[in-house]
Order: structure tokens, then sequence, then C-alpha cells
């Protein structure tokens, strides 16, 4: 069995003070080891001098519904949640926002009290479709209603089509994926958002001429991540006025390729950051700090 590396952790403030006001928040997951989120939001805590603190807990699928309650019971704050637990989650809360009932997964909860010793409400958002956005918003104007590429049609690729289909009303998108009935089910799951019949679906090793025609190509694979370093789902090398934006937040070949041949090359990182900043403001009302959670993730991915 491969051990996972501890992740580095980057302590450039006075260490965080735990105390009998501390308000947790925690990451239900399974496993959760891998995850970069404690080192986000401790690092973000610690830089606003916050009195919070952020737990991986493994939380295995049998036990999300005690966990969800212990929430409740232990006065957490609220919580992210991953992978496999974002659909399971979904009918463990009280109210959804508009995003998390579209795409069918919640990855954060807010643990909601109207009054100190009221009952509290559990509150589920879907902060990946914000994430995915934010480092698109500069690009905006040259995005609207233009051909469009998605590649993969799992979790990530579901908060990427709504997002696209509600924010730049494409002329095109298609979703291509090595199974194509998962792309189609994706397809059909959105048809409501798609307006302008933008959405079509292909197989992804058919994708070169739409790759060709598309300016904005987006990776919901895991292709170019860790072990599969050396693989892109591209054939051909993206091009001057193209976009490309990995969801993988390590550098990718796909990324390295298209920004040498002139195309605008976004990484997952930031993606990475928006959905947690999206989070971070809703637990404590603070914007992220985030040029100081960027510094510690990069300083964390070079060990
Ligand atoms: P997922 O639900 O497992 O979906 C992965 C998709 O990629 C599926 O369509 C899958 O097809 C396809 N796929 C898997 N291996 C492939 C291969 N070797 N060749 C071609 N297609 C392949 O995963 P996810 O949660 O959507 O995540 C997808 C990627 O996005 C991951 O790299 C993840 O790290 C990244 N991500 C990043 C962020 C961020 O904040 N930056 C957030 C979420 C996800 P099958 O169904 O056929 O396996």
């Amino acid at each position: 069995m491969r051990m996972l590396r501890p992740l580095p952790l980057v302590l450039t403030f006075p260490a965080m003070l735990l105390d009998a006001y501390t308000q947790p928040v925690a990451l239900l997951g399974y496993p959760v080891g891998h995850s970069r989120s404690p080192l986000i939001h401790n690092t973000a805590f610690q830089a606003q001098g916050l009195n919070y603190v952020y737990l991986a807990l493994p939380v295995a699928p049998s036990d999300l519904k005690a966990a969800v309650g212990g929430l409740r019971a232990l006065h957490f704050r609220g919580a992210n949640v991953t992978i496999p637990h974002k659909e399971a989650v979904l009918p463990l809360m009280d109210t959804l926002s508009s995003q998390a009932a579209a795409v069918g997964a919640v990855n954060t909860i807010v643990c909601r009290r109207a009054e100190q010793e009221g009952p509290v409400t559990l509150y589920g958002d879907n902060t990946d479709v914000a994430g995915f956005l934010a480092p698109l918003a500069l690009l905006a104007a040259s995005l609207q209603e233009v051909d469009m590429l998605v590649f993969g049609a799992g979790g990530a690729a579901r908060a990427v089509v709504y997002a696209l289909l509600t924010t730049f009303r494409p002329a095109r998108l298609t979703i291509a994926a090595r199974n194509q009935a998962q792309a189609e089910r994706l397809a059909t799951a959105f048809a409501a958002y798609d307006t302008r019949a933008a959405l079509r679906t292909m197989p992804l090793k058919d994708a070169a001429a739409a790759a060709r025609t598309s300016r904005l190509l987006v990776n919901a694979t895991p292709l170019g991540m860790a072990p599969l370093e050396d693989y892109t789902p591209l054939q051909t090398p993206a091009s001057t006025g193209q976009i490309v934006y990995d969801l993988v937040y390590t550098p990718t070949r796909l990324l390295r390729e298209a920004a040498s041949h002139g195309a605008i090359a976004l990484g997952g990182l930031e993606m990475l950051i928006g959905q947690a900043a999206a989070s971070y403001i809703q637990w404590t009302g603070h914007p992220m700090p985030t040029e100081v959670v960027r510094a510690a993730l990069q300083a964390g991915l070079q060990r």
C-alpha cells in the first residue's frame, strides 16, 4: 500500500491558541489524508487571528448521518464535504443553495443558529461553482456565447457544466468523456439550463475537432495528475486565442503545452482557493486572505 506523505504545515504566524471559544470546522471525507483544505483554512484563520480550527475527519459512508448529526450536537461552525459524500449528504441538509440543488452535490455546510440556544439548521452549498468561475472573471467578456469543451463527466464536470451554462450562455458546450453514456446523463441532467441547445456529447478520443474550435477547454479528468502526469486529454496542444483551464492543481503537461503554444493557461489551484474562499466567508464573515493561502499552498506543492 502506498503511504501518504504528511502534508507540510507552513507556519508563518504565531501558533494558534485553542481555547473554550474556538469554533471548529470539519472536513468530512473518506479518505481525507490527501486534502489541502486544513492547510488552506488554518493558514487563513491564523493570518486573520480568528479563533477557529479546521479538522480533517475521515468518515466512513455508513457513519455519514451520525457525523452530520455530530456537527449540530457539537456546535461546529460548518464543514466541507468531499469524496465520497458530496451527493449522499444532500438529503441530510435542512436547506440548500440553488447551486447545490442544481449540481446535486454539497461541498460546504454552514451550521446556522438564529439564537444562542436555538436549534441549528444546516445549510448546504456548492462552492465548486463559484470556485471554478473565480479565475474566469477577468476573461468573462471573451467567453460570452462562444464554443466550449469540457473533458470528463464526473462530479467536478457537473459543477463546471452548470457554471458555464448559467454564466456564459455558450454557443456550443461539448462534454467529451471516455464513457459517453455518463456524458449523456450529465447533459440530460442539465438540459433545463441549456436554453440555447448548446450541449452535446462525444467520446474523448473523437474530440480533436471540437477542441480546435472551442475558445475554452476545461480538463475535469485526472489526466495529468499523479500517477498520470504524462497524459493530456488534448491530442494537439491548444494555441493562441484559446483558454485552457485544468482542474488538476499541480502543474500539468496540458497547461505546459498550452502556455508554450500561446494559449492562456489556468491551473486548478485557483479553483481550489476560490471554492475555499467561498466557504470561508460563510463560516467566518471575513473574505479569505487569498495571497497568504496561495503562498502556503505553493510552498506545500513544491516539497
Ligand atoms: P470523478 O467524479 O472521478 O470524475 C472523473 C472523470 O474523469 C470521469 O468522467 C472519469 O471517467 C474520467 N476519467 C478518469 N480517469 C480517466 C482517464 N484515465 N482517461 C479519461 N478519462 C478519465 O472526479 P472529479 O471529482 O470530477 O475530479 C476530476 C478532476 O478534477 C480530478 O483531477 C480532481 O482532482 C479535479 N478537481 C479539482 C478541483 C479543484 O478545486 N481544483 C475540484 C474538484 C475536482 P470514468 O467515469 O470513465 O472513470
